[in-house]
C-alpha cells in the first residue's frame, strides 16, 4: 500500500547499464566506478579482483563473423540459481543484494545511493532494476539512505511501521512515495521468491533477520541478532548459505577503547553476537550449509584475521568461509 503523500511522484527509470565488451574495457570501467572510493593502488587491485569475479560468472558469448563477443547483458544472466553480493557490512553501513528467478532485492540501505549504484554496476547490475528494498531495523547503519534509494532509483521500500517511525524520529530519511509495510515474523513474496522475516531481540525498535527462499535454496541474512535467541540454531541449520553476524572478539571488546556502557550493550541481550557464538551456530548447522560469509565485523573489537582464526578453531578447515568487507563489495556468491 503506497504511503506518504505529498512527495513528488517518482517514475521508475529503468535505464540499461552502460555496458560493453571485453576484459580491458571492463577493467577500465570498474576502475572508473571505484575511483572515488579508494587509493590508486587499491583501485587496481579491486578492479583486478572484480574482473576475476565477473569472469567466474557463466557468460554468454556471441560469435559474429568468427569473432567472440561477450554480450552486453551477459552479466545479468544467472540461470536458475540464487546469487548474492555484500555491498558493504558493518556499523559504517550495510547493504546486501540478492537475485533469483528474475527478482532483484536489496537488504538494508546503510550506504549511499551512489556507492550502491557503483558497486552493483561493477558486478553488471543496475540498481534501477531492483524490485524491493527490505529494511531490517531502524539503526542508521541499515536505514539511513532508504529515502534516497526510493526517490532516486524508484525502489519500493519494505519496512515495519515501528521501524519506519523510529528511524524517522532518529534520522532524516526524507519523504517516501512508495512504502510497503510488513510485520516482523511474516513472509514477503516476490513472484517465485519469498523472504521470511524473523523477529530478533536486537535493541532496534522492531528488528528482523531474513531467509530468502528461491530455486529450492535458502539463504540467511542474519545480522544484528541481539544474542543467540531460541530458534536461531534451527534457522541456521535449515539454510544452504548464510551471511551471519560475527561482530566481536570478547577479549578485544573487554580491552578496547569503548566506554563501559557500550561494552555492556554489545555483549548484552540486545547487542551483537561474538565470533565464537557465530562459529558454534555454524558448527551445529551440519552438512546442509555450503558456505558462510561473516558479516558486521566491528572495526574496534574484531578483525578479519581474528574472526577467521576463531571460526577455524571451531569449524573444519574445508568449510568455505568468507568475510564481508566494511569498505567494499564482495565477489558474487552463488547459493
Ligand atoms: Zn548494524
Ligand atoms: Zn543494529
Amino acid at each position: 500500500m503506497p504511503h506518504r503523500k505529498g512527495c513528488p511522484a517518482v517514475s521508475r527509470n529503468r535505464k540499461k547499464p552502460p555496458w560493453f565488451c571485453g576484459k580491458k574495457r571492463l577493467a577500465q570501467f570498474i576502475l572508473k566506478q571505484v575511483s572515488q572510493e579508494s587509493t590508486k593502488k587499491s583501485q587496481q587491485e579491486y578492479a583486478r579482483k572484480s574482473v576475476q569475479s565477473l569472469t567466474s560468472v557463466p557468460m554468454l558469448v556471441k560469435v559474429v563473423r568468427g569473432k567472440k563477443f561477450f554480450t552486453s547483458n551477459l552479466l545479468i544472466e544467472t540461470g536458475d540459481g540464487m546469487i548474492a553480493i555484500s555491498l558493504q557490512s558493518g556499523s559504517n553501513g550495510n547493504c546486501i543484494y540478492v537475485e533469483a528467478d528474475g527478482v532483484r532485492l536489496l537488504f538494508d540501505a546503510g550506504i549511499s545511493g551512489i556507492q550502491a549504484e557503483k558497486r552493483l554496476a561493477a558486478h553488471g547490475r543496475d540498481i534501477r532494476q531492483v524490485d524491493a528494498l527490505i529494511i531490517s531495523h531502524d539503526h542508521a547503519d541499515h536505514i539511513r539512505c532508504a529515502g534516497v534509494f526510493q526517490r532516486k532509483y524508484g525502489i519500493p521500500v519494505y519496512v515495519t511501521p515501528k521501524t519506519l517511525s523510529a528511524a524517522e524520529s532518529a534520522c532524516s530519511l526524507g519523504c517516501f512515495t512508495n512504502v510497503l509495510h510488513f510485520r516482523s515474523g511474516g513472509t514477503l513474496r516476490f513472484g517465485d521468491v519469498s523472504v521470511e522475516t524473523i523477529p530478533t531481540p536486537h535493541d532496534g525498535e522492531d528488528g528482523a533477520a531474513f531467509v530468502v527462499n528461491a530455486a529450492g535454496k535458502r539463504l540467511g541474512i542474519l545480522t544484528d541478532l541481539g544474542h543467540v535467541f531460541e530458534g536461531l540454531g534451527r534457522v541456521v541449520a535449515s539454510l544452504d548459505a548464510v551471511f551471519i553476524e560475527s561482530n566481536y572478539d570478547p577479549e578485544m571488546l573487554t580491552n578496547g577503547p569503548y566506554p563501559p556502557f557500550l561494552k555492556r550493550r554489545i555483549k548484552g541481550p540486545g547487542g551483537h553476537i561474538s565470533n565464537r557464538e557465530a562459529a558454534e551456530l555454524l558448527r551445529a548447522a551440519g552438512d546442509g550449509l555450503k558456505w558462510a560469509c561473516l558479516a558486521h565485523l566491528s572495526e574496534q573489537n574484531n578483525s578479519p584475521d581474528i574472526a577467521l582464526r576463531t571460526h577455524r578453531e571451531v569449524l573444519s578447515e574445508a568449510f568455505p568461509l568468507h568475510i564481508a568487507s566494511r569498505y567494499a563489495a564482495s565477489g558474487l556468491f552463488s547459493v
